[in-house]
């Protein structure tokens, strides 16, 4: 095994001329994140409040679906093989619906990153959303970054062990209610809140609430960045999508260099020197949840969160210099303004316009799709062994299995009818009447199936494979319902 020579530092390329030297390999250190305040911070306790509140309060919503049918809006039925979203209802033949929303969300994300970088990660992502609701907790009980970098100083102190485990208590009811919320998705949500009170509740459930629960505390409360910058694909991914006009989270160099504190730049600019306007405060790292100093350009650990655009904007508020020193921007822009040219935001381009068409196109394939499927189905499953039986009088007979499906709620008078063999003796095991008209019924959200015979007249030819149709009509709604098979003989 080659182990790689540890004294090679390597260098990372940023947007300006420098290059930072670093190790191979770093322990990592805790981030004390201090709290930022500003429009992306806000934008961000909107998002968390507005997802958080789905995902812990859809399962309560009722959706009447009628009598006999679940009313919970959102429902995974796995004991009747049913996916419940209001008003649609999947089967398991369906699963292409949802085959068909993951592709969506694909392109929706390919889409955001087109337009705005890593939206998805800064804003939406699960690990994100909850990892900031972590940090809230923790700067609650704990006190803001100073107060904990304080209380590592300090080692455990009786306050200290109090704070901590009053911190983890919060945080393992939290991640206990992430993972109670998520089994109610699958059960009747206030039944199951009241066996799980009670202690009554299925094993299956307890040991995934178990598993949620723990995966929650150690992927928000302690892993945190970590999933961001070394467990989770999507940054790569990501890269390799995105384009130079892409708006991401840039610090605009061409305005902010040479960075200078703030009196030597007040007096450097008294004399007509060059000072940009970073004063070089480093409030845009203290505020970073993944330690990432975005003044060193683009970096795989940046998650597009926005908040040292706060810090910075506060900042400039202060020592009173326009804001968007950091900003929603791309390095197009910097070379742009370096020649003296104005800056361009090229949301419109083909790439953008390729995925919202991939967009418009799946989606409304879909929901037509959704709205005029039939509410049934038919299958007709030809006997292999035998093919067919030749009887006493030299007549050919053919079995088949007739499956029909009722995705209705409420049962379905239905009539079965065969064609494409004339002068065929056809014989419904279980269903009463002789033909050429076989009425029987089918429960509501229900399959029967249906034993067919098919008799061949004695002029049927040998070796063929005569086309027919089996036919289920409802005369109430007057639909029909069509599949097709072969009559073989010897
Ligand atoms: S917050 Fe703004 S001014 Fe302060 S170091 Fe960062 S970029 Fe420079
Ligand atoms: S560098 Fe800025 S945008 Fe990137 S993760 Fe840190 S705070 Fe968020």
């Amino acid at each position: 095994m080659t182990i790689p020579n540890a004294s090679v530092k390597p260098v990372l390329e940023t947007g300006q001329d420098d290059v930072i030297e670093g190790p191979l390999y770093a322990a990592g250190k805790r981030i004390f994140p201090q709290a930022a305040h500003g429009l992306f911070r806000k934008i961000k306790w909107a998002i968390l409040v507005l997802t958080l509140g789905v995902y812990y309060g859809l399962p309560f919503l009722r959706w009447d679906r009628g009598p006999g049918e679940p009313n919970q809006a959102v429902l995974v039925d796995l004991a009747h093989r049913r996916f419940y979203f209001f008003f649609i209802e999947i089967w398991p033949q369906e699963l292409y619906y949802v085959a068909g929303l993951l592709i969506l969300a694909a392109l929706i994300l390919f889409l955001m990153n087109a337009v705005a970088g890593r939206v998805w990660c800064g804003y939406l992502c699960p690990q994100t959303v909850w990892t900031d609701l972590f940090y809230a907790v923790e700067r609650l009980v704990e006190g803001d970054s100073r107060r904990q970098r304080q209380r590592q100083v300090e080692g455990w102190t009786f306050n200290n062990i109090l704070h901590t485990a009053y911190k983890h208590t919060i945080w393992l009811l939290i991640a206990w209610w992430t993972g109670g919320a998520w089994v109610l998705y699958f059960a009747d949500a206030p039944t199951l809140v009241h066996k799980l009170a009670t202690f009554q509740a299925p094993l299956v459930d307890w040991v995934a609430i178990g598993i949620l629960t723990l995966t929650t505390y150690l992927l928000a409360g302690h892993m945190r960045e970590q999933v961001c910058i070394y467990m989770c694909p999507w940054p790569r991914i990501q890269a390799a999508l995105t384009d130079e006009d892409a708006l991401n989270v840039t610090y605009r160099y061409d305005r902010g260099e040479p960075r200078i504190s703030l009196k030597a730049g007040l007096a450097a600019r008294s004399l007509g020197q060059l000072a940009g306007d970073c004063v070089d405060c480093n409030q845009c790292v203290a505020v970073c949840p993944t330690g990432v100093d975005i003044r060193h350009g683009s970096q795989l650990g940046c998650i597009q969160c926005g908040l040292c655009i706060d810090a910075c904007d506060a900042v400039m508020q202060k020592v009173d210099r326009p804001h968007g020193l950091i900003a929603y921007d791309n390095e197009n822009n910097i070379k742009r303004r370096q020649a003296g040219l104005p800056s361009v935001r090229r949301i419109v381009r083909p790439r953008t316009i390729l995925y919202t068409i991939a967009i418009v196109l799946i989606g409304s394939t879909m929901l037509t799709r959704l709205v005029t499927r039939p509410t049934g189905g038919i299958t007709v499953a030809h006997d292999r062994n035998p093919l067919y039986v030749t009887t006493a009088d030299g007549t050919v007979r053919n079995a088949y299995t007739v499956q029909i499906v009722n995705e209705q709620s409420v049962p379905r008078n239905l009539q079965l009818t065969i064609t494409g063999l004339d002068n065929a003796k056809v014989q419904v095991i279980g269903v009463d009447g002789h033909g050429p008209i076989f009425p029987f019924q089918v429960e509501g959200d229900n399959t029967r199936d249906l034993r067919v015979t098919i008799t061949g007249p004695a002029s049927a030819p040998a070796h063929a494979q005569i086309p027919i149709q089996f036919n289920v009509t409802d005369p109430e709604n007057k639909t029909q319902m069509t599949a097709t098979d072969n009559f073989k003989t010897p």
